[in-house]
Protein backbone atom coordinates (compact mmCIF):
# COMPACT_ATOMS: atom_id res chain seq x y z
CA UNK A 1 0.00 0.00 0.00
CA UNK A 2 1.12 3.46 -0.95
CA UNK A 3 1.87 5.70 2.36
CA UNK A 4 0.17 8.29 3.06
CA UNK A 5 2.05 11.76 3.53
CA UNK A 6 0.03 15.00 4.93
CA UNK A 7 1.97 18.29 4.59
CA UNK A 8 1.07 21.14 7.10
CA UNK A 9 2.04 24.26 5.35
CA UNK A 10 2.82 25.62 1.75
CA UNK A 11 5.54 28.13 2.55
CA UNK A 12 9.00 27.51 1.69
CA UNK A 13 9.53 24.37 4.11
CA UNK A 14 6.18 23.10 3.72
CA UNK A 15 6.90 23.39 -0.40
CA UNK A 16 10.77 22.48 0.11
CA UNK A 17 9.51 18.76 1.62
CA UNK A 18 7.45 18.29 -1.36
CA UNK A 19 9.78 19.12 -4.34
CA UNK A 20 12.07 16.88 -2.51
CA UNK A 21 9.75 14.02 -1.99
CA UNK A 22 8.66 14.12 -5.45
CA UNK A 23 12.39 14.37 -6.85
CA UNK A 24 13.25 11.33 -4.35
CA UNK A 25 11.09 9.38 -7.09
CA UNK A 26 11.41 6.09 -6.70
CA UNK A 27 10.12 6.09 -3.01
CA UNK A 28 7.94 8.90 -3.36
CA UNK A 29 5.98 6.68 -6.51
CA UNK A 30 4.82 4.97 -3.68
CA UNK A 31 3.95 7.97 -2.03
CA UNK A 32 0.57 9.64 -2.03
CA UNK A 33 1.19 13.24 -0.79
CA UNK A 34 -1.33 15.93 0.24
CA UNK A 35 -0.16 19.41 1.22
CA UNK A 36 -2.74 21.75 2.92
CA UNK A 37 -2.22 25.58 3.21
CA UNK A 38 -4.42 28.33 3.80
CA UNK A 39 -3.52 30.31 1.15
CA UNK A 40 -4.83 30.23 -2.79
CA UNK A 41 -1.06 30.37 -3.92
CA UNK A 42 0.52 27.36 -5.29
CA UNK A 43 4.36 28.99 -4.13
CA UNK A 44 5.48 32.53 -3.22
CA UNK A 45 8.15 34.27 -2.75
CA UNK A 46 7.94 35.93 0.54
CA UNK A 47 11.96 36.96 0.27
CA UNK A 48 11.02 39.00 -2.87
CA UNK A 49 8.47 41.37 -1.39
CA UNK A 50 10.67 44.25 -0.16
CA UNK A 51 12.35 44.26 -3.71
CA UNK A 52 8.76 44.07 -4.83
CA UNK A 53 7.70 47.18 -2.93
CA UNK A 54 10.93 49.05 -4.17
CA UNK A 55 9.56 48.92 -7.86
CA UNK A 56 12.16 46.64 -8.74
CA UNK A 57 8.95 43.78 -10.66
CA UNK A 58 5.66 43.61 -9.70
CA UNK A 59 4.45 41.31 -6.57
CA UNK A 60 2.74 39.12 -9.19
CA UNK A 61 6.21 37.90 -10.48
CA UNK A 62 6.83 36.55 -6.87
CA UNK A 63 4.14 33.64 -7.46
CA UNK A 64 6.38 31.12 -8.77
CA UNK A 65 4.96 28.04 -8.80
CA UNK A 66 0.79 27.48 -10.05
CA UNK A 67 -1.46 24.80 -7.92
CA UNK A 68 -1.71 22.90 -11.02
CA UNK A 69 2.24 22.06 -11.60
CA UNK A 70 1.48 19.70 -8.48
CA UNK A 71 -1.78 18.41 -9.33
CA UNK A 72 -0.18 17.25 -12.66
CA UNK A 73 1.97 15.26 -10.31
CA UNK A 74 -0.40 13.59 -8.66
CA UNK A 75 -0.54 15.78 -5.12
CA UNK A 76 -3.32 16.49 -3.68
CA UNK A 77 -2.82 20.20 -3.15
CA UNK A 78 -5.18 22.05 -0.97
CA UNK A 79 -5.50 25.97 -1.31
CA UNK A 80 -7.33 27.82 0.74
CA UNK A 81 -7.57 24.99 3.31
CA UNK A 82 -6.80 25.15 7.13
CA UNK A 83 -5.84 22.24 9.54
CA UNK A 84 -8.31 22.21 12.10
CA UNK A 85 -7.26 19.68 14.09
CA UNK A 86 -4.42 16.63 14.61
CA UNK A 87 -5.18 13.37 15.90
CA UNK A 88 -2.25 12.39 16.80
CA UNK A 89 -3.49 8.65 18.21
CA UNK A 90 -5.35 7.77 15.30
CA UNK A 91 -3.13 9.28 12.15
CA UNK A 92 -5.28 11.95 10.94
CA UNK A 93 -5.96 15.53 10.36
CA UNK A 94 -8.86 17.49 9.99
CA UNK A 95 -9.79 20.24 7.45
CA UNK A 96 -12.18 23.42 7.51
CA UNK A 97 -13.90 21.59 4.95
CA UNK A 98 -14.77 19.25 7.39
CA UNK A 99 -13.05 16.48 6.41
CA UNK A 100 -10.29 14.13 7.97
CA UNK A 101 -7.15 13.39 6.21
CA UNK A 102 -5.38 9.86 7.16
CA UNK A 103 -1.82 9.97 7.21
CA UNK A 104 1.29 7.35 7.70
CA UNK A 105 3.51 10.62 8.00
CA UNK A 106 3.08 13.85 8.97
CA UNK A 107 5.19 16.76 8.57
CA UNK A 108 4.27 20.24 10.38
CA UNK A 109 5.34 23.44 8.25
CA UNK A 110 3.20 25.64 9.57
CA UNK A 111 5.71 28.72 9.57
CA UNK A 112 5.20 32.16 11.71
CA UNK A 113 2.99 34.96 12.19
CA UNK A 114 4.13 38.14 12.99
CA UNK A 115 4.89 40.25 16.58
CA UNK A 116 2.00 42.60 17.31
CA UNK A 117 3.16 44.44 20.48
CA UNK A 118 0.54 45.23 23.14
CA UNK A 119 -0.86 48.28 22.76
CA UNK A 120 -3.60 50.66 21.58
CA UNK A 121 -4.53 51.12 18.24
CA UNK A 122 -2.74 48.22 16.02
CA UNK A 123 -6.13 47.17 14.85
CA UNK A 124 -6.56 50.33 12.76
CA UNK A 125 -6.33 51.16 8.77
CA UNK A 126 -3.43 51.78 8.00
CA UNK A 127 -1.54 49.47 10.18
CA UNK A 128 -0.03 46.43 7.84
CA UNK A 129 2.60 44.01 8.77
CA UNK A 130 4.28 42.13 5.88
CA UNK A 131 4.14 38.19 5.52
CA UNK A 132 3.16 37.70 2.20
CA UNK A 133 1.28 38.26 -1.09
CA UNK A 134 -2.01 39.52 0.07
CA UNK A 135 0.31 42.08 3.17
CA UNK A 136 2.46 42.90 0.73
CA UNK A 137 -0.46 43.73 -2.04
CA UNK A 138 -2.46 46.42 1.28
CA UNK A 139 1.10 47.57 1.65
CA UNK A 140 1.79 48.67 -1.99
CA UNK A 141 -1.66 50.08 -2.33
CA UNK A 142 -1.01 52.25 0.87
CA UNK A 143 2.00 53.60 -0.38
CA UNK A 144 0.80 54.70 -4.03
CA UNK A 145 -2.45 56.41 -1.77
CA UNK A 146 0.55 58.13 0.25
CA UNK A 147 -2.29 60.16 1.25
CA UNK A 148 0.16 62.09 4.18
CA UNK A 149 3.18 61.37 2.84
CA UNK A 150 4.24 60.08 6.22
CA UNK A 151 4.99 56.53 7.26
CA UNK A 152 6.33 54.79 10.70
CA UNK A 153 7.90 51.38 10.64
CA UNK A 154 8.20 50.08 14.23
CA UNK A 155 11.64 47.50 14.23
CA UNK A 156 14.61 47.97 12.89
CA UNK A 157 15.24 44.69 11.80
CA UNK A 158 16.15 43.65 7.95
CA UNK A 159 12.31 43.61 6.12
CA UNK A 160 11.81 46.94 8.50
CA UNK A 161 14.68 48.54 7.05
CA UNK A 162 13.95 47.57 3.34
CA UNK A 163 10.58 48.15 3.43
CA UNK A 164 11.90 51.56 4.61
CA UNK A 165 14.29 52.17 1.59
CA UNK A 166 10.82 51.37 -0.53
CA UNK A 167 8.71 53.85 0.86
CA UNK A 168 12.01 56.61 1.12
CA UNK A 169 11.81 55.47 -2.52
CA UNK A 170 8.11 56.34 -3.54
CA UNK A 171 9.41 59.94 -1.65
CA UNK A 172 7.13 59.04 1.98
CA UNK A 173 8.97 60.88 4.71
CA UNK A 174 9.72 57.49 6.74
CA UNK A 175 10.94 56.88 10.35
CA UNK A 176 12.13 53.82 11.95
CA UNK A 177 11.45 53.34 15.57
CA UNK A 178 13.36 50.66 17.30
CA UNK A 179 12.80 49.71 21.13
CA UNK A 180 16.69 48.50 21.25
CA UNK A 181 19.18 50.67 20.78
CA UNK A 182 20.56 50.12 17.21
CA UNK A 183 19.44 48.81 14.23
CA UNK A 184 19.75 45.44 13.23
CA UNK A 185 20.37 44.10 16.69
CA UNK A 186 20.15 40.13 16.05
CA UNK A 187 23.03 40.34 13.42
CA UNK A 188 25.33 43.05 13.86
CA UNK A 189 27.30 44.70 16.77
CA UNK A 190 26.48 48.53 17.17
CA UNK A 191 29.67 49.59 16.00
CA UNK A 192 28.75 47.88 12.99
CA UNK A 193 25.37 49.40 12.51
CA UNK A 194 26.29 52.56 12.82
CA UNK A 195 27.73 52.34 9.10
CA UNK A 196 23.92 50.73 8.13
CA UNK A 197 22.57 53.88 9.66
CA UNK A 198 24.90 56.67 7.66
CA UNK A 199 24.09 54.72 5.22
CA UNK A 200 20.38 55.37 5.81
CA UNK A 201 20.25 58.61 7.34
CA UNK A 202 19.21 61.10 4.31
CA UNK A 203 16.15 58.77 3.59
CA UNK A 204 15.21 57.33 7.13
CA UNK A 205 14.86 59.14 10.83
CA UNK A 206 15.45 56.55 12.98
CA UNK A 207 13.85 56.44 16.95
CA UNK A 208 16.15 54.14 18.99
CA UNK A 209 15.94 52.39 22.10
CA UNK A 210 12.57 53.96 22.14
CA UNK A 211 9.42 51.59 22.71
CA UNK A 212 6.02 52.68 20.40
CA UNK A 213 3.45 53.20 23.03
CA UNK A 214 0.41 53.87 21.37
CA UNK A 215 -0.96 54.44 17.78
CA UNK A 216 -3.65 56.79 17.35
CA UNK A 217 -6.38 57.43 15.05
CA UNK A 218 -10.20 57.26 14.65
CA UNK A 219 -10.74 54.45 12.14
CA UNK A 220 -7.57 55.10 10.25
CA UNK A 221 -4.37 56.02 11.85
CA UNK A 222 -3.17 59.02 11.93
CA UNK A 223 0.29 59.25 14.77
CA UNK A 224 2.33 57.27 16.93
CA UNK A 225 3.07 57.74 19.94
CA UNK A 226 7.21 57.58 21.27
CA UNK A 227 7.63 58.63 24.59
CA UNK A 228 4.86 60.82 24.72
CA UNK A 229 6.13 62.78 20.73
CA UNK A 230 3.34 62.33 18.30
CA UNK A 231 4.41 61.68 14.94
CA UNK A 232 2.73 62.16 12.26
CA UNK A 233 2.20 58.82 9.93
CA UNK A 234 -0.88 56.98 7.53
CA UNK A 235 0.94 53.96 6.86
CA UNK A 236 2.56 52.22 9.85
CA UNK A 237 4.48 48.96 9.33
CA UNK A 238 4.63 46.69 12.22
CA UNK A 239 7.89 44.85 11.81
CA UNK A 240 9.11 43.45 15.52
CA UNK A 241 9.84 39.95 14.73
CA UNK A 242 7.97 36.86 13.87
CA UNK A 243 6.41 34.32 16.05
CA UNK A 244 6.67 30.44 15.62
CA UNK A 245 2.72 29.65 14.81
CA UNK A 246 2.26 26.33 16.52
CA UNK A 247 -1.03 27.11 17.74
CA UNK A 248 -2.37 23.47 15.92
CA UNK A 249 0.02 21.79 17.02
CA UNK A 250 0.04 22.50 20.19
CA UNK A 251 -3.24 21.66 20.39
CA UNK A 252 -2.80 18.00 19.76
CA UNK A 253 -0.31 18.05 22.50
CA UNK A 254 3.17 18.55 21.08
CA UNK A 255 5.79 20.10 22.56
CA UNK A 256 7.44 23.92 22.29
CA UNK A 257 10.52 24.86 23.91
CA UNK A 258 11.80 27.92 25.58
CA UNK A 259 11.85 30.15 22.57
CA UNK A 260 7.98 28.93 21.51
CA UNK A 261 8.86 26.84 18.41
CA UNK A 262 8.27 23.24 18.24
CA UNK A 263 11.26 20.76 20.01
CA UNK A 264 12.20 18.23 17.77
CA UNK A 265 15.35 15.95 17.37
CA UNK A 266 17.97 15.45 15.04
CA UNK A 267 15.91 13.50 12.92
CA UNK A 268 13.06 16.52 12.79
CA UNK A 269 10.45 14.53 14.99
CA UNK A 270 8.21 16.23 16.69
CA UNK A 271 7.81 15.88 20.15
CA UNK A 272 4.83 14.73 22.59
CA UNK A 273 5.25 14.02 26.15
CA UNK A 274 8.60 12.15 26.74
CA UNK A 275 9.17 11.02 23.41
CA UNK A 276 9.51 11.83 19.74
CA UNK A 277 6.82 10.76 17.67
CA UNK A 278 8.30 8.69 14.68
CA UNK A 279 6.20 9.36 12.07
CA UNK A 280 5.14 13.40 12.76
CA UNK A 281 8.10 15.98 11.38
CA UNK A 282 8.51 19.96 11.81
CA UNK A 283 10.57 22.07 10.24
CA UNK A 284 10.99 26.00 8.77
CA UNK A 285 10.46 28.88 11.28
CA UNK A 286 7.29 27.08 13.53
CA UNK A 287 10.45 24.65 15.32
CA UNK A 288 13.34 25.76 17.78
CA UNK A 289 16.43 24.96 16.43
CA UNK A 290 19.94 24.42 18.54
CA UNK A 291 22.45 27.32 18.06
CA UNK A 292 26.26 25.55 16.98
CA UNK A 293 27.78 28.23 18.84
CA UNK A 294 26.09 28.31 22.32
CA UNK A 295 24.28 25.39 21.66
CA UNK A 296 21.37 27.24 23.66
CA UNK A 297 17.98 26.57 21.39
CA UNK A 298 16.55 29.40 19.61
CA UNK A 299 14.62 29.82 16.40
CA UNK A 300 16.08 30.36 12.77
CA UNK A 301 13.59 31.90 10.66
CA UNK A 302 14.91 31.76 7.34
CA UNK A 303 14.15 29.95 4.44
CA UNK A 304 17.98 29.07 3.85
CA UNK A 305 17.34 26.87 6.55
CA UNK A 306 13.63 25.80 6.17
CA UNK A 307 15.69 24.62 2.68
CA UNK A 308 18.16 22.39 4.68
CA UNK A 309 15.77 20.73 7.16
CA UNK A 310 13.35 19.98 4.43
CA UNK A 311 16.52 17.93 3.10
CA UNK A 312 16.29 16.08 6.37
CA UNK A 313 12.63 15.60 6.73
CA UNK A 314 12.76 14.13 2.82
CA UNK A 315 15.22 12.06 3.43
CA UNK A 316 14.04 10.22 6.91
CA UNK A 317 10.35 9.85 4.93
CA UNK A 318 12.04 8.53 1.89
CA UNK A 319 14.03 6.08 4.39
CA UNK A 320 17.45 7.54 3.73
CA UNK A 321 18.91 8.15 7.67
CA UNK A 322 19.35 12.02 8.03
CA UNK A 323 19.80 14.81 10.95
CA UNK A 324 19.97 18.57 11.14
CA UNK A 325 23.04 19.94 12.64
CA UNK A 326 22.85 22.88 15.27
CA UNK A 327 23.01 25.87 13.10
CA UNK A 328 24.64 29.51 12.41
CA UNK A 329 22.14 31.30 10.23
CA UNK A 330 24.30 33.19 7.90
CA UNK A 331 22.29 36.09 6.66
CA UNK A 332 22.70 38.61 3.96
CA UNK A 333 20.54 41.45 2.92
CA UNK A 334 21.02 44.34 0.60
CA UNK A 335 19.65 47.57 1.77
CA UNK A 336 19.47 50.42 -0.35
CA UNK A 337 22.66 48.94 -2.18
CA UNK A 338 24.73 48.18 1.10
CA UNK A 339 25.12 44.43 1.34
CA UNK A 340 25.25 43.80 4.96
CA UNK A 341 25.74 39.93 5.90
CA UNK A 342 26.45 37.98 9.80
CA UNK A 343 27.06 34.31 10.84
CA UNK A 344 27.16 33.02 14.36
CA UNK A 345 26.91 35.04 17.19
CA UNK A 346 26.95 38.69 17.95
CA UNK A 347 29.46 39.84 20.87
CA UNK A 348 26.31 40.40 23.27
CA UNK A 349 25.14 37.23 23.06
CA UNK A 350 28.46 35.41 23.42
CA UNK A 351 29.14 37.53 26.74
CA UNK A 352 25.75 36.43 27.38
CA UNK A 353 26.57 33.10 27.43
CA UNK A 354 29.91 33.91 29.23
CA UNK A 355 32.16 33.32 26.05
CA UNK A 356 35.16 35.21 26.00
CA UNK A 357 35.92 37.19 23.13
CA UNK A 358 38.95 38.73 20.68
CA UNK A 359 37.42 40.35 18.08
CA UNK A 360 39.10 42.00 14.74
CA UNK A 361 37.98 44.12 12.54
CA UNK A 362 39.46 45.41 9.48
CA UNK A 363 38.29 48.12 6.61
CA UNK A 364 40.03 47.35 2.98
CA UNK A 365 38.42 47.08 -0.76
CA UNK A 366 37.02 44.17 -2.71
CA UNK A 367 39.71 44.58 -4.95
CA UNK A 368 43.45 45.54 -5.56
CA UNK A 369 43.58 49.38 -4.28
CA UNK A 370 44.96 50.65 -7.93
CA UNK A 371 41.71 48.94 -9.43
CA UNK A 372 38.71 51.21 -10.87
CA UNK A 373 35.23 50.66 -8.96
CA UNK A 374 36.47 49.16 -5.84
CA UNK A 375 34.31 49.08 -2.79
CA UNK A 376 34.78 49.24 0.72
CA UNK A 377 34.77 46.60 2.71
CA UNK A 378 34.29 46.07 7.00
CA UNK A 379 34.81 42.82 8.07
CA UNK A 380 34.76 41.76 12.11
CA UNK A 381 35.59 38.68 13.29
CA UNK A 382 34.74 37.15 16.30
CA UNK A 383 36.65 34.64 18.36
CA UNK A 384 36.31 32.14 21.40
CA UNK A 385 39.57 34.42 23.48
CA UNK A 386 41.45 30.83 24.76
CA UNK A 387 40.83 28.95 21.27
CA UNK A 388 41.21 31.37 18.63
CA UNK A 389 37.90 29.37 17.12
CA UNK A 390 35.69 31.83 14.94
CA UNK A 391 32.28 32.01 16.46
CA UNK A 392 30.86 34.98 14.51
CA UNK A 393 31.39 37.40 11.81
CA UNK A 394 29.83 40.66 10.24
CA UNK A 395 30.60 42.34 7.04
CA UNK A 396 29.13 45.03 5.27
CA UNK A 397 29.91 46.16 1.70
CA UNK A 398 28.48 46.72 -1.79
CA UNK A 399 29.88 44.03 -2.90
CA UNK A 400 30.79 40.64 -2.23
CA UNK A 401 29.39 40.25 1.41
CA UNK A 402 27.06 37.23 0.76
CA UNK A 403 30.18 34.42 -0.55
CA UNK A 404 32.17 36.12 2.41
CA UNK A 405 29.89 35.18 4.61
CA UNK A 406 29.05 31.47 3.14
CA UNK A 407 32.88 31.09 3.09
CA UNK A 408 32.80 32.23 6.82
CA UNK A 409 29.87 29.82 7.77
CA UNK A 410 32.28 26.85 6.41
CA UNK A 411 35.16 28.23 8.63
CA UNK A 412 33.18 28.32 11.86
CA UNK A 413 31.41 24.74 11.49
CA UNK A 414 35.13 23.48 10.36
CA UNK A 415 36.29 25.05 14.01
CA UNK A 416 38.52 27.29 11.69
CA UNK A 417 41.01 29.62 14.54
CA UNK A 418 42.37 33.11 13.45
CA UNK A 419 45.81 31.46 12.59
CA UNK A 420 44.39 28.90 10.67
CA UNK A 421 42.73 31.95 8.22
CA UNK A 422 45.98 33.91 7.97
CA UNK A 423 47.70 30.69 7.02
CA UNK A 424 45.18 29.41 4.19
CA UNK A 425 46.14 29.83 0.44
CA UNK A 426 43.30 32.86 -1.20
CA UNK A 427 43.39 33.43 -4.81
CA UNK A 428 44.70 36.73 -6.31
CA UNK A 429 44.09 38.98 -9.09
CA UNK A 430 43.10 42.77 -8.97
CA UNK A 431 39.95 43.06 -10.25
CA UNK A 432 38.62 40.64 -8.06
CA UNK A 433 40.78 40.63 -4.65
CA UNK A 434 43.20 42.43 -2.82
CA UNK A 435 46.35 40.70 -2.37
CA UNK A 436 45.75 40.58 1.58
CA UNK A 437 42.36 39.69 1.97
CA UNK A 438 40.00 42.14 4.57
CA UNK A 439 39.37 38.57 5.87
CA UNK A 440 42.73 37.88 7.19
CA UNK A 441 43.13 41.15 8.19
CA UNK A 442 40.83 41.42 10.22
CA UNK A 443 42.10 37.89 11.85
CA UNK A 444 45.39 39.18 12.44
CA UNK A 445 43.77 42.14 14.38
CA UNK A 446 41.97 39.93 16.68
CA UNK A 447 45.48 38.00 17.22
CA UNK A 448 47.35 41.32 18.88
C1 LIG B 1 9.33 40.12 3.93
C2 LIG B 1 10.18 38.92 4.23
C3 LIG B 1 11.42 38.79 3.62
C4 LIG B 1 12.23 37.69 3.89
N1 LIG B 1 13.44 37.58 3.28
C5 LIG B 1 14.21 36.47 3.51
C6 LIG B 1 15.47 36.31 2.86
O1 LIG B 1 15.91 37.18 2.10
N2 LIG B 1 16.17 35.18 3.11
C7 LIG B 1 15.72 34.20 3.94
O2 LIG B 1 16.39 33.16 4.10
N3 LIG B 1 14.53 34.32 4.59
C8 LIG B 1 13.78 35.44 4.40
N4 LIG B 1 12.57 35.57 5.03
C9 LIG B 1 12.11 34.49 5.93
C10 LIG B 1 11.46 33.39 5.12
O3 LIG B 1 10.47 33.94 4.29
C11 LIG B 1 10.84 32.38 6.09
O4 LIG B 1 11.84 31.87 6.92
C12 LIG B 1 10.20 31.25 5.32
O5 LIG B 1 9.15 31.73 4.51
C13 LIG B 1 9.65 30.23 6.30
O6 LIG B 1 8.96 29.27 5.61
P1 LIG B 1 7.87 28.38 6.36
O7 LIG B 1 7.32 27.47 5.30
O8 LIG B 1 8.47 27.80 7.57
O9 LIG B 1 6.76 29.38 6.85
P2 LIG B 1 5.72 30.27 6.07
O10 LIG B 1 6.32 30.83 4.83
O11 LIG B 1 5.16 31.20 7.09
O12 LIG B 1 4.58 29.26 5.60
C14 LIG B 1 3.70 28.69 6.52
C15 LIG B 1 2.63 27.95 5.76
O13 LIG B 1 1.83 27.26 6.69
C16 LIG B 1 0.46 27.45 6.35
N5 LIG B 1 -0.35 27.20 7.54
C17 LIG B 1 -0.16 27.66 8.80
N6 LIG B 1 -1.10 27.15 9.64
C18 LIG B 1 -1.90 26.36 8.87
C19 LIG B 1 -3.05 25.58 9.12
N7 LIG B 1 -3.56 25.47 10.35
N8 LIG B 1 -3.62 24.93 8.09
C20 LIG B 1 -3.10 25.01 6.83
N9 LIG B 1 -2.02 25.73 6.54
C21 LIG B 1 -1.43 26.39 7.54
C22 LIG B 1 0.41 28.86 5.82
O14 LIG B 1 -0.76 29.03 5.09
C23 LIG B 1 1.69 28.85 4.97
O15 LIG B 1 1.43 28.28 3.73
C24 LIG B 1 11.77 36.69 4.78
C25 LIG B 1 10.52 36.82 5.41
C26 LIG B 1 9.73 37.93 5.15
C27 LIG B 1 8.40 38.06 5.83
Amino acid sequence: MAKKVVIIGGGAAGIDVLDLLLRGKEGAEKMEITLIKKEKEGFFSTCGLPFALQGMYGIKELELIEPNYYIDKGVEFGTGTEVTGINLENGYVSVDTGEDIKYDFLVIATGSKPFIPPIEGTNLEGVYTLTGKEDGERVEAAMNANRSGNALIIGAGLIGLQTAVAFSKKGINTTVVEMLPHLLPTILDADMTSIVQKWLHKDVTFLLGKPVSAIKGDHQVRAVIVEGEEIPADIVLISAGMRPNVDVAMKAGIETGESGGIVTDRSLRAKKGKSYLNNVYALGDCVEVIDAVTYRPRLSQLASTALIQARVVANNILGISSSYEPCLSPTVAAISGLQVGSVGVVSETARRYGIKLKVGKAIRYTRARFFPGRKLIIVKLIFEAHTEKLIGAQIISEETVAERINELTLAIKERITANDICMRERCFEPSLTMVEDVIVDAAVKAQK
